[in-house]
């Protein structure tokens, strides 16, 4: 017999929970972005993005992302 099942989902990381408590429980989980600064790696050639983006957020946590890939408006991918 086919059973139709509703679930909530968190806004932010987009899992599913079969309540709703523990869906927004899981969006509070989540810490908000306070500001990002860009870092150029110094390097002898001039490259006009920045390839390591830090990010702190309202808990206090500083995270380093680091480039991985990148794509121009045309479709075509970013080598660094
Ligand atoms: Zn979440």
């Amino acid at each position: 017999m086919v059973k139709k099942i509703e679930t909530y989902q968190c806004g932010i990381c987009g899992r599913e929970y079969s309540t709703e408590e523990n869906a927004v429980a899981c969006e509070k989980s989540h810490p908000k972005l306070v500001s990002v600064s860009q870092n150029h790696r110094r390097s002898s050639y001039h490259y006009p993005l920045p390839v390591f983006l830090r990010a702190t957020y309202d808990d206090g946590t500083v995270v380093e992302y680091v480039w991985n890939k990148g794509r121009r408006k045309d479709g075509t991918w970013i080598e660094h």
